[in-house]
């Protein structure tokens, strides 16, 4: 699959309304079923080589609207990574104590150490998203921070961490659509927040504040991707494809071991 059409070129700019919410890549959706399925295997061996060697770390980052399927992503193309070495931190609104703190304070400590992958929840483009569409910083403290998450991604690459940025793409239609289920049904409601209307209500401001996040904050070594993702199968496969495009990139060799093996025997 050519992932390459999905990714947000450095400064480029983007308008949402222009990419698609729902593709399929030219795949059935069995296709489609078979090569995930094929991606997770090979995914699983290469977080086992990434562990095993201690050298390199993943960061993986979401965001999406609500009812974008961060949670579903989540679980279908980490679920079946060894859990040993893969993190997912969420990202709620901050603390006391957090906010008392620059906004990268809680987001650097989460950053996956050698061997391991971590993936965020929500992260520190919340700072550039609900703190802007709320204003609850002014525009003078958010407008620096595309700066600062440029210079932070950068310097975390440098030390040994890939960095991969998806951004969950639905339209608002579905966003109703999934909203609704989570009222109609009672195993869902627990999933709905009142709240959210609120933030539904502002879906304008939100695109025009994502747009701003993914155009100025792609960059080669820490790339976003726009994934229409309304057809399930087809996002997880587009995450999947990319994640494992980055590791194998990494050229990543399990290390030799200390001993001669053939010297040993085991009594
Ligand atoms: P779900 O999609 O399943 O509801 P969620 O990620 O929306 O999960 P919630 O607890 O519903 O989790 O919401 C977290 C809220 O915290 C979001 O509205 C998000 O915008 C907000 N948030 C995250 N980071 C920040 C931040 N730095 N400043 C302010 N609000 C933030
Ligand atoms: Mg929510």
């Amino acid at each position: 699959m050519d992932t390459a059409a999905y990714r947000v070129r450095p400064d480029e700019p983007v308008d949402l309304s222009a990419r698609p919410t729902r593709d399929d890549g030219g795949l059935s959706r069995d296709q489609g079923r078979e090569q995930f399925r094929k991606l997770t295997r090979r995914l699983q061996a290469l977080q086992e080589v990434m562990y095993a060697q201690n050298r390199h770390s993943l960061l993986v980052v979401l965001q999406a609207m609500d009812a974008g399927g961060k949670d579903s992503t989540l679980r279908n193309v980490f679920g079946p990574v060894n859990p040993q070495g893969c993190h997912v931190s969420s990202f709620k609104a901050p603390s006391t104590l957090e906010r008392s703190h620059d906004f990268l304070w809680r987001i650097h400590q989460q950053v996956p150490p050698r061997g391991h992958i971590g993936v965020f929840n929500r992260s520190h483009y919340e700072d550039v998203l609900i703190v802007r569409v709320k204003d609850l910083a002014p525009k003078s403290v958010w407008q620096k921070r595309f700066d600062h998450i440029n210079h932070f991604e950068k310097m975390i690459a440098d030390e040994g961490v890939s960095v991969v940025k998806f951004y969950l793409h639905i339209s608002k239609a579905y966003q109703q659509k999934r909203l609704q289920r989570r009222l109609d049904r009672p195993d869902k409601h627990w999933k709905f927040n009142p709240d959210d209307l609120a933030e539904r209500a502002r879906w304008a401001e939100y695109m025009h504040a994502f747009e701003d996040a993914l155009s100025k904050c792609s960059q080669p070594h820490a790339p976003w991707y726009v994934v229409p993702a309304e057809r399930r199968w087809f996002r997880n496969l587009l995450v999947a494809q990319v994640v494992v495009d980055t590791l194998e990139a990494l050229n990543m060799k399990l290390p030799e071991p200390t001993f001669d093996p053939a010297t040993i025997r085991i009594e």
